[in-house]
């Protein structure tokens, strides 16, 4: 018998229906004689609602009051399993993270879980029970609901995986895995039987949503065995591995794409004190800029580009003015007409080859590359946002991730 959690992610619980399905996916592995924890997220499209509530009503910042918003998507799914469970002669019940608790710190809508007791569940299971878990949300020492940043389901998932000594965290989702890039997007996107965490990690953060960056680290971190799984239909599925062998030929694993970001610039920095009074400006708030580059013009004076989340911009705007007030840059421009493409792969680690194939590509397109970064492992470059869907398919044929379709 193993100790299994299985997470179900929006479209896999959108509506009664499929809530159904999911019953009889734990069903099966109650009765291959798996001892079973589920956690849910809200039907899909729901949080998305729920944030468009909260930030109409507060729309320059971020409080615990949005996060009781957002956490009610996910109450709902949660009692509705646990009725599709029982309909199966099945014995569960829901919980929601206050009753668990799963205890977390107190930031608005990017808590960091800091414990997770296990009495209650263990209980639950000896019952012969199958908790059927909130994800998402968890509650500060003060009682106050919290959420724990959006794809948040994964982490509450890997998190009761460590904390329940698990053998497995199942992450079920509506494709058939990791894919080489975004199946929807990418035609010849191929599935990985297996990519490691770190380069899952990469991939994630940088837009492929298929897994929260946050669960992955954390899955890194423990050790956890991890799968990503279709809830539409039976396959083998993508395991989440240590380390795998490089197939030859193959420098990249994946290439990840995003839309959600808008580039800034400030124009005429007078000097390098600005710069940290900027970037703390918006750290101080919550708000990450990435791909921060400098150019030093002649008078003494630099421009600063970075990127940030589209979301972020209506907040971040009016602090950036204060700080121009503050230090006298001249002007702020905001283009939010940018996609930002990141090739990942293990395969990458020294070597230079990469970077040729990466530029040579674009290049031939007409693509132009704004802004580059890169860490050991990946390489990211911001592009104009007309050329995204161009720019992946060419580089994911340039880099021969494409699966051989008839
Ligand atoms: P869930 O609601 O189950 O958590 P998400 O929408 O968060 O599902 O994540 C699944 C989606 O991730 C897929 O529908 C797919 O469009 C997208 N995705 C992006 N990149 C990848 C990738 N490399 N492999 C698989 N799916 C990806
Ligand atoms: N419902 C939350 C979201 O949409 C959490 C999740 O789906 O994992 O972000
Ligand atoms: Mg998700």
């Amino acid at each position: 018998m193993a100790r299994l959690i299985l997470k179900f992610g929006g479209t896999s619980v959108a509506n009664v229906v499929r809530l159904e399905q999911v019953a009889r996916i734990v069903k099966k592995e109650i009765d291959a004689g798996h001892q079973v924890a589920v956690v849910v997220s809200a039907m899909a499209g729901i949080t998305n609602e729920l944030v468009s509530f909260a930030h109409a009503l507060c729309p320059s910042d971020v409080t615990l009051e949005h996060d009781v918003v957002l956490a009610s998507g996910e109450q709902v799914t949660s009692g509705l399993l646990a009725l599709a469970l029982q309909r199966l002669g099945l014995k569960s019940r829901s919980y929601l993270s206050w009753q668990i608790p799963i205890l977390t710190d107190a930031s608005p809508s990017q808590a960091k879980i800091l414990n997770i007791a296990t009495h209650e569940l263990e209980t639950c299971f000896k019952e012969n029970c199958i908790p059927v878990v909130a994800g998402f949300q968890g509650v500060t020492e003060n009682r106050r609901v919290t959420t724990l940043g959006r794809g948040g389901s994964d982490a509450t998932a890997v998190a009761l995986a460590v904390a329940l000594k698990a053998d497995c965290c199942d992450i079920y989702t509506d494709v058939n895995g990791v894919y080489t890039a975004d199946p929807r997007l990418v035609f010849y996107a191929q599935k990985l039987e297996t990519i490691t965490y770190a380069e899952m990690f990469e991939l994630a953060s940088q837009g492929a949503k298929v897994l929260q960056a946050r669960s992955v680290e954390l899955a890194m971190k423990h050790k956890v065995k991890l799968r990503v799984l279709s809830s539409f239909s039976e396959s083998e599925g993508t395991t989440v591995v240590e380390e795998r062998n490089k197939v030859e030929g193959t420098l990249i694993s994946g290439i990840a794409h995003t839309q959600n970001e808008a580039k800034v610039t400030l124009i005429d920095i007078p000097d390098q004190n600005g710069m940290a009074a900027i970037v703390g400006s918006l750290f101080e708030h919550q708000i990450c800029a990435d791909m921060i580059v400098q150019n030093s013009l002649q008078d003494g004076k630099s421009n600063l580009t970075f990127v940030l989340q589209k979301s972020d911009l209506d907040r971040s705007v009016p602090l950036l003015e204060d700080v121009k007030k503050k230090i006298g840059f001249t002007d702020i421009i905001v283009n939010k007409e940018i996609a930002k493409i990141s090739v990942v792969g293990i395969g990458m680690r020294s070597n230079l080859e990469i970077v040729t194939i990466l530029f040579k590509t674009l290049a031939e397109r007409g693509i132009n590359v704004q802004i580059i970064s890169t860490s050991e492992i990946r390489l990211s470059v911001v592009i104009d946002l007309k050329h995204m869907s161009e720019a992946l398919e060419t580089l994911h044929t340039a880099f021969n991730l494409d699966e051989k379709k008839v």
